[in-house]
């Protein structure tokens, strides 16, 4: 009995030793009144860690190629990414030294004016790589239809969208289905035509062994253009559970289809479903990661329960795939709960962009906490910013994007070191891989 106790004891010791970076105490479920003490120690020195920006849509509000689609109509959004919001004065305020309380129209020019004088100060490249310095970011992420020449593509990864490939036939019935689609689905025709000006190819071949060819040429040509990565948002134009078909169903339909005809809509999932499968296979022949949205979307139409993240699932824990790198962008929110246990997955990874604008940092707080106590390697910072309008830009919600997961960030990492979990030490380790570092090491050294 004295012998086995010793043992145990022995173990214990060697458990405390090789998780020195957890408390010593054990942990309790409420915080202590160290608290604010703790979050203000944490949050001057998270503010100091450079940042890598792992989702973001840089650039000015009448550049067209920010996204592959479009606002829906009468698209209500939630309340805090609405123009109206006043924490968009204080991003001006910190950002322009913007000097009123409101965004009146009058004094809504001073703000325009004051970004035109800066551009012209900052030509060029100079501007934005501006913007990231005053917001400590070192890179981001531009996930954009095309990439801009007024962004450095040495800060400014280029993450190309892929869905486009997946609808190559008569779509009339595709943009029928609602008013949203009527919006998106002649965008993603327009990307698909401009991949094919890209390759000088004028139509599609009548060949399927052709068209598969043409795709990966156009992911290959692209990632030479410094793309990192392959960019899915099929969750806004159909649902995303994918069935597995065969080479031989695809191409049946790509026969039929390719010069003339309306596919049904089981024939046309069928053959995407197989598109989609082809593409997250090249990924990791290319070694290009695949971000795909997995959050509530814009538009009246956008179908939660068709297009949630746990639907991705059979995909996910394929084994065929399991050496291509998949980035659920938006963090499955507002499944952020579940969504967390599809990181278990060694090649799956959480992107928390949205969720820190959609939510307060009180609320966000929350979310990262549970994702810091769970798999804290597999989770990555973004902002989804976006220019909302000429006078409230990229730049703005950039600035509110970093600062909401800065603070939700130290508030997280507070709780869990005055609550006993982890120490002060390995808090900031932990600041320093959401920020930066988990995000960075998916792509070898082709970003910092
Ligand atoms: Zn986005």
């Amino acid at each position: 009995m004295m012998k086995q106790r010793v043992l145990l004891l022995l173990a214990l010791a060697c458990a405390a030793g090789a998780f020195s970076s957890f408390a010593a105490a054990q942990a309790r479920p409420f915080p202590g009144p160290d608290l604010q003490q703790i979050y203000q120690r944490l949050l001057p020195q998270i503010e100091k860690i450079p940042a890598f920006d792992h989702h973001a849509h840089p650039g000015f509000a009448d550049d067209p190629d920010v996204d592959a689609m479009a606002s829906a109509p009468d698209t209500s959004l939630p309340q805090r990414t609405r123009a109206d919001n006043p924490e968009l004065i204080a991003a001006a305020k910190a950002l322009f030294g913007y000097p009123y309380d409101d965004l009146s129209p009058e004094h809504a020019k001073w703000l325009v004016a004051k970004k035109a004088e800066l551009k012209k100060q900052y030509p060029g490249t100079a501007y934005f790589n501006l913007i990231l310095d005053k917001i400590n970011t070192e890179s981001s992420v531009a996930n954009r239809a095309m990439m801009a020449d007024y962004l450095d593509p040495k800060r400014f990864p280029w993450v190309f969208f892929a869905d486009s490939f997946m609808w190559p036939f008569n779509n009339e019935r595709e943009a029928a289905r609602n008013p949203d689609e009527a919006v998106y689905i002649p965008l993603q025709e327009k990307m698909l035509h401009r991949w094919m000006g890209q390759e000088n190819v004028s139509k599609l071949p009548a060949k399927f062994s052709d068209y598969l060819e043409f795709i990966v040429r156009v992911l290959a040509d692209n990632q030479k253009k410094g793309g990192i990565a392959m960019k899915f948002e099929v969750a806004y134009f159909r649902p995303t559970t994918f069935s597995d078909p065969t080479r031989q169903q695809a191409e049946d339909i790509y026969r039929q289809y390719a010069s003339a005809g309306v596919p049904s809509e089981k024939e046309y999932r069928t053959f995407q479903d197989y598109i989609f499968r082809f593409l997250v296979n090249l990924s990791s022949r290319l070694n290009l990661p695949v971000h795909i949205h997995t959050a509530a979307g814009i538009g009246n139409y956008f179908n939660f329960s068709e297009s949630n993240i746990m639907n991705l699932e059979n995909v996910l824990r394929d084994p065929r795939y399991r050496s291509t790198t998949f980035v659920m962008i938006h963090g499955g929110y507002p499944l952020e709960r579940e969504a967390i246990w599809l990181a278990a997955v060694p090649n799956v990874y959480l992107d928390s962009s949205l969720g820190e604008l959609v939510q307060y940092p009180s609320a966000f707080k929350d979310t990262l906490k549970m994702w810091l106590e769970t798999f804290p390697d597999k989770i990555t910072f973004g902002t989804d910013c976006f220019p909302y309008n000429e006078v409230l830009g990229a730049e703005e919600s950039y600035w509110l994007g970093a600062e909401s997961s800065r603070m939700a960030l130290a508030a997280a990492l507070a709780e869990m070191v005055s609550e006993n979990e982890i120490t002060e030490t390995r808090a900031l380790a932990l600041a320093h891989a959401y920020l930066h570092d988990n995000a960075v090491k998916l792509y070898g050294d082709k970003v910092h």
